[in-house]
């Protein structure tokens, strides 16, 4: 599994439709879209990287 580099925590990749691949927290949440949609999935790392400042600048 992989770590991240900013704050050690353990990360999944995920592949983005697009092809990109997207650093994720590992557990997987269960959330309401806007449209209402119950969905299972993870949290893009980013969002709680406490590091996340470093990940921008470069
Ligand atoms: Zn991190």
């Amino acid at each position: 599994m992989a770590k991240c580099r900013g704050c050690d925590k353990e990360i999944e990749w995920i592949k983005t439709p697009t092809g990109k691949a997207m650093p994720v927290d590992v557990e997987v949440i269960t959330i309401v879209t806007l449209k209402g949609e119950v969905v299972k999935g993870h949290i893009p790392h980013w969002a709680t990287c406490p590091a996340a400042q470093r990940f921008k600048r470069k």
